[in-house]
């Protein structure tokens, strides 16, 4: 593969853009495309929620970015077009390795659902912090040493100085999560991509978390990925939603338009699984789409949400491609849904 670089004024307009990426595993039980075909764009200090139910290859699209996608898996198609401060563009797919390590948790890093998966449990969080920092810039041991108590303050953590001197295990599952969030921003990097890191956290830290992400945001111009298979996080955090089902993005558009006027029937279903929505389903109960997401090894024939999906017809047997609406919203589906019309 060659590596795609180059410098162009259209470079300033995207940090990250997907082109078409697939990625599959290719198992003893046929080949699973798990993620299969997607494209989007996100700008400098963006953060576009990503949603889905489990299995829909939201976190797939998260470690193909990052790529570190494990055998048997692998990119099989597709560019990854990166636009770093230096405004080249690199594809991160042809990337060769050396250059790749670079820019992981450089530029480009990931939070994972559980901080353990990330955080060492044998390092002081003070040395996994400032090597974080020293594996990629020329600082010496103190710069990096002030520089781990800055992001830790930034991300909440009280007597920062003193705790760098503790261990993992001696903070809550919160403060883990800010320790994990402090190590992804400590050498800035342009996108951040985050898989569902406040899922297993009570309501009040993870707003508070939420709070300091767009904080953080704003004042670093990090974009950000959020991952997650709760809407009501977009909502609170994001300007634009990928809704992702069986490895595609089935509907895409700015956060207003998404919840406003949902175009796709999984999209639909996902809004009126939101407790609380207010939606032509309030005050009967809460709804639940019916059925189970596909296996992606044996895909109903035409559109995967076929089976589940009310709307569906015979011209469902045929594969669905994407309607764009604007520059900024596209749906895949022959019969969109009008807003209010039931589930
Ligand atoms: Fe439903 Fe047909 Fe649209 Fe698929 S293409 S979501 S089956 S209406």
């Amino acid at each position: 593969m060659t590596t795609a670089v180059s410098a162009s004024p259209a470079a300033s307009l995207f940090v990250l853009q997907v082109e078409n990426l697939k990625t599959q595993f290719d198992t003893s039980a046929g080949v699973v495309r798990a993620v299969d075909g997607i494209s989007f764009s996100l700008k400098r200090g963006e953060v576009m929620g990503l949603v889905g139910e489990s299995g829909s290859g939201k976190s797939i699209t998260g470690y193909s970015i990052m790529r570190a996608i494990d055998k048997p898996g692998r990119i099989t198609e597709g560019h990854i077009k990166f636009c770093g401060r230096d405004n080249k563009i690199v594809d991160l797919v042809s990337l060769p390795e050396r250059q790749m390590r670079d820019l992981r948790g450089n530029r480009v890093a990931m939070i994972l659902q559980d901080p353990m998966m990330s955080l060492n449990p044998s390092l002081r969080i003070g040395t996994q912090l400032t090597e974080t920092y020293l594996a990629h810039k020329k600082v010496s041991k103190q710069e990096a040493r002030e520089r781990a108590i800055n992001v830790m303050q930034r991300v909440g953590i009280p007597d920062a100085e003193r705790r760098l001197s503790a261990y993992p295990h001696e903070f809550s599952g919160g403060m883990r999560q800010r320790i994990a969030i402090a190590i992804a921003l400590i050498n800035e990097p342009d996108v951040i991509i985050a898989d569902e890191p406040t899922t297993a956290l009570d309501v009040t830290t993870q707003a508070q978390i939420l709070f300091e992400v767009q904080k953080l945001s704003r004042e670093f111009g990090t974009a950000w990925i959020w991952i997650t298979h709760d809407l009501t996080i977009v909502a609170a955090l994001a300007q634009n939603v990928a809704v992702m089902y069986a490895g595609k993005i089935v509907e895409y558009g700015s956060v207003a338009s998404i919840l406003d006027r949902p175009l796709h029937p999984y999209t639909k279903g996902l809004i009126a699984s939101i407790p609380g929505h207010n939606s032509t389903l309030a005050n009967k109960r809460l709804y639940q789409i019916p059925g189970n997401a596909p296996s992606l090894l044996s895909l109903p024939r035409g559109c995967p949400f076929r089976p589940r999906c009310a709307y569906a017809d015979s011209t469902c047997l045929e594969t669905p491609a994407d309607t764009k609406l604007s520059e900024n919203r596209f749906y895949r589906c022959w019969h969109p849904v009008e807003t209010g019309a039931a589930l």
